[in-house]
């Protein structure tokens, strides 16, 4: 049987979430919606890139590998 993830693992213990979740911004809550709570979360680059450096991306970078503008 196939569980089916509603939520990325790694919500808790990662720094975009934490620090943009309550982020206003329809294109942050979208991201969100897409992939940390979404059908996306396995292509997040942020995922993608602790697995592969074995430590976490900037807080700042998003789930499509870009970094937020200040
Ligand atoms: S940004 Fe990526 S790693 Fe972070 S919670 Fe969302 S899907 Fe998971």
């Amino acid at each position: 049987m196939v569980i089916k993830m509603t939520e990325c693992e790694l919500l808790s213990k990662c720094g975009f979430f934490k620090k943009h979740q309550s982020n206003k911004e329809s294109a942050c809550k979208g991201f969100i919606a897409m992939y940390c709570k979404g059908t996306k979360m396995e292509a997040c680059k942020r995922k993608i890139y602790r697995k592969e450096n074995g430590v976490a991306p900037s807080d700042d970078m998003l789930p499509t590998g870009h970094m937020m503008k200040a």
